[in-house]
């Protein structure tokens, strides 16, 4: 298929566009590297010997995106491009409201106009809020707690919506829960730009020692050790996911909604003690305040993803981890700063 990947710079669209290739499928990207660089996409081409037709772009920029789908034929869209920094969405709501939801509905004009009915689009696990009924299974209801999340549950309600009005639609919604890792290779891999929001990559910075510690926030959850608990899962992993999800959605209509993670929970102190066994480096750590917002306890019931695409996460928390340093390791400064590479 050809497949035009929204996004596709990022890290997770760098590590699908690599297994897109891998399947075969022919790949164009239209990213605007607001959050990315193109170095991932020269990577992806060196890793797979695979071309990748890239637009530098904006989804917001409606002429130029109109003029891709005038220019090429697509099979299906895989949307990732989204801004996605939850603190930031709370302080500048607009901006985020504008580039999620706006881009997604130019983005949906213009597949309409182009007789482009099949897509895939990242969601996550935020669009249930603070909800502890886990594991969270598709059907519980949204809440999302922050304008980001919303972002995500509003373009899943304009997704049903044109779904039900127009039957040839043919619309998967990943609910991702948290992305970590690397490809093995240990060549394209997250790339947070200042200091990380994420446990993980906060974590790989400081085993390689770009920073001093990790502040745990908060020990009094009602969870094993006290620490929040939350289902990772592997990015190649979840690059499969997609490729489950197109082949699901080629030859059916309507609107198919599906979390992907492992089932599993680990805490904060599983994922540091899991980094350090990966690394063989100190972790140090302190106990800081609960971060406002957060839940104690978050994880999936995957079993819908396994029962209707065959998919299941395979990696466990500690190939996550060793896979994530080796990334970390050869590129410590991420994709910038890399002399050579
Ligand atoms: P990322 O920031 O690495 O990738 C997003 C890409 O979209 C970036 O390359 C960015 O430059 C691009 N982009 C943003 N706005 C754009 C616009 N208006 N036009 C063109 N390109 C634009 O993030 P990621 O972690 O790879 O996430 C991919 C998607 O998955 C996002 O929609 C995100 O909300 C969603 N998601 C991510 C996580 C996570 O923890 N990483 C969890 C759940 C869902
Ligand atoms: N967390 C932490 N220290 C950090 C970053 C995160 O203790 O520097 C905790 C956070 O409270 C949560 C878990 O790690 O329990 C995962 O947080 P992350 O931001 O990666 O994912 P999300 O909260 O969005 O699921």
């Amino acid at each position: 298929m050809k497949i035009l990947v929204t996004g596709g710079a990022g890290f997770i669209g760098s590590h699908t566009v690599l297994t897109l290739l891998e399947e075969g499928h022919e790949v164009t990207v239209i990213d605007n590297l607001i959050n990315s660089a193109v170095d991932s996409l020269e990577r992806v081409e060196g890793l797979t010997g695979k071309k990748i037709n890239f637009c530098e772009g904006d989804l917001l920029d409606y002429g130029r995106l109109r003029a891709l789908f005038d220019q090429e034929e697509f099979d299906s869209v895989v949307h990732f491009a989204g801004l996605k920094a939850v603190g930031e969405s709370a302080e500048e709501p607009l901006r985020y409201y504008r580039n999620n939801v706006v881009g997604t509905l130019n983005l949906l004009e213009c597949m309409a106009d182009a007789g482009v009915y099949s897509l895939v689009f990242s969601s996550s696990a935020t669009v249930y809020g603070a909800s502890e009924n886990v594991p969270l299974i598709e059907g519980t209801p949204l809440g999302a707690i922050n304008p980001y999340g919303r972002t995500k549950q509003q373009i899943e309600d304009i997704l049903t919506d044109l779904s039900a009005a127009d039957p040839r639609w043919r619309v998967a919604v990943l609910r991702y829960f948290n992305p970590v890792g690397a490809h093995e290779s240990g060549r394209i891999g997250e790339d947070p730009k200042g200091t990380p929001n994420n446990l993980l990559p906060y974590v790989a910075q400081v085993a390689a020692g770009r920073r001093d510690k990790v502040t745990v926030f908060g020990s009094d959850y009602n969870t094993e050790d006290g620490t929040g608990v939350r289902d990772y899962i592997h990015v190649m992993d979840l690059a499969a996911g997609h490729i489950a999800a197109l082949n699901f959605i080629a030859n059916k209509n309507g609107i198919f909604r599906w979390n992907l993670g492992t089932g599993r929970g680990s805490s904060v102190l599983e994922v540091v003690s899991a980094f350090q066994k990966a690394s063989g480096r100190p972790i140090p750590y302190e106990v800081g305040p609960r971060r406002s917002g957060d839940a104690a306890v978050s994880y999936a019931d995957p079993s819908a993803a396994l029962v209707d695409l065959g998919w299941r996460a395979r990696r466990d928390l500690s190939q996550m981890c060793s896979d994530h340093w080796a990334w970390q390791e050869a590129n410590p400064f991420g994709y910038t700063h890399q002399a050579g590479s």
